[in-house]
């Protein structure tokens, strides 16, 4: 495990897909500039994490992650 990569949502652990954590597209506005990121979601996010791993879509729309993995 490694703890609060960029590239990996803080709260569930999936890719964030964070367009600022890759290099290939950091010339262009993440989709989280856009998005609204509940407040809920910012303070579930561990102390160590913030400020340099995104949420991924799910989490920042205050979602829950899943406990299982579902493609669906
Ligand atoms: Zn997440």
């Amino acid at each position: 495990m490694t703890d609060s990569d960029p590239l990996y949502c803080p709260l569930c652990g999936r890719p964030n897909r964070c367009g600022q954590a890759d290099p290939a597209s950091r010339d262009q506005p993440c989709w989280c500039f856009s998005a609204e990121i509940a407040a809920e979601a910012l303070q579930r996010i561990p102390e160590a994490a913030r400020g340099r791993s995104c949420l991924c879509a799910d989490c920042a729309r205050g979602a829950t992650p899943a406990t299982t993995d579902q493609n669906g």
